[in-house]
C-alpha cells in the first residue's frame, strides 16, 4: 500500500472526514483490521483564512508549500490538499515537491465526465465559485458548463462556510438555504451540483435532495484510496 499525504486543517472539521473516509475506503477493500498508511500535516487555519481574505495568495502558497515538503519528507507517496479553495495555489505547492498532487477538481471532473454530465452547479467559497482556478479547470479540461448562484446567494454560501461549518456549527436554517440555492441551480439547468467545499457535506447530504450531488471530500478521499491501493476509482 502507498502512503497518502494529507495537507489538512482547512478546516480541521473537514480533515476529520478525510481521515475517516480514507481509512474506511482502505478497510472496505482489504478487510480485517486494515487501515490507511497516511501522513497528516494540519495547519493553523486562522492565519491562512486571514491571508485569503486579504488576497495574499503568495504567502498562503509559501506556508502550504512548507507543509507539503514536511509531508514528503515524512514518506508520503502523493499529496492531497484537503480544501478546494487552496487549490488556487496548487501549482505553486506542486512545484515545491516531487511527489504527485492529486487535484480535487480533476477527481471531480473525471466523475462528471464518466456520468455524462454536461452542465453542473458549483457551491463553495466565493474564491472557488468566482475565480478561474477551479471553474475554468472544469470547463477547459472536462468540457463542463459550470453554473454558480447569483451574487447574494454566493455571499450566503460563503458566509455559512466560514462562520458556521469551519467552526463546527451545523445550523438547520443554513441547510434549508443551501437546498433552496441548489434547487435554483437545477431550475437553471444544472444536472448535478458539486459540493465544492470540503465542509458542505457536513451540512447537506444526498438524502436531502433529488439533485445528484458530488461531494468533493468523498471523491477526493476515494481518489486517495485508489492511489494507495493502485486500483481505479470506483
Ligand atoms: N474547506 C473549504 C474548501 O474546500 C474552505 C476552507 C478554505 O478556505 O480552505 O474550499
Amino acid at each position: 500500500m502507498k502512503t497518502i499525504g494529507l495537507l489538512g486543517g482547512m478546516s480541521w472539521e473537514s480533515t476529520q472526514s478525510y481521515y475517516r473516509l480514507i481509512n474506511q475506503g482502505v478497510n472496505a477493500r482489504l478487510g480485517g483490521l486494515h487501515s490507511a498508511e497516511l501522513v497528516l500535516y494540519s495547519v493553523d487555519f486562522a492565519p491562512i483564512e486571514k491571508l485569503q481574505h486579504q488576497g495574499e495568495w503568495a504567502q498562503t502558497a509559501a506556508l502550504l508549500s512548507h507543509g507539503a515538503q514536511q509531508i514528503e519528507k515524512a514518506g508520503a507517496d502523493a499529496l492531497l490538499i484537503c480544501t478546494n479553495t487552496m487549490h488556487k495555489v496548487a501549482d505553486e505547492i506542486a512545484s515545491a515537491i516531487r511527489i504527485p498532487l492529486l487535484h480535487i477538481a480533476d477527481a471531480t471532473g473525471e466523475i462528471l465526465q464518466q456520468r455524462g454530465v454536461k452542465t453542473v452547479g458549483l457551491l463553495g467559497t466565493a474564491f472557488t465559485m468566482e475565480q478561474d482556478f477551479y471553474r475554468a479547470r472544469l470547463q477547459q479540461k472536462f468540457g463542463l458548463e459550470v453554473l454558480v448562484p447569483p451574487a447574494e446567494q454566493r455571499q450566503t454560501v460563503h458566509r455559512i462556510i466560514y462562520d458556521e461549518l469551519c467552526a463546527g456549527k451545523i445550523v438547520p436554517a443554513s441547510k434549508t438555504a443551501y437546498l433552496q440555492i441548489m434547487d435554483a441551480l437545477a431550475a437553471r439547468g444544472a444536472e448535478a451540483v458539486i459540493l465544492g467545499c470540503t465542509e458542505i457535506g457536513l451540512l447537506v447530504q444526498q438524502q436531502d435532495t433529488a439533485i445528484p450531488l458530488l461531494d468533493t471530500t468523498e471523491i477526493h478521499a476515494a481518489k486517495a484510496v485508489a492511489f494507495a491501493l493502485e486500483t481505479p476509482t470506483p
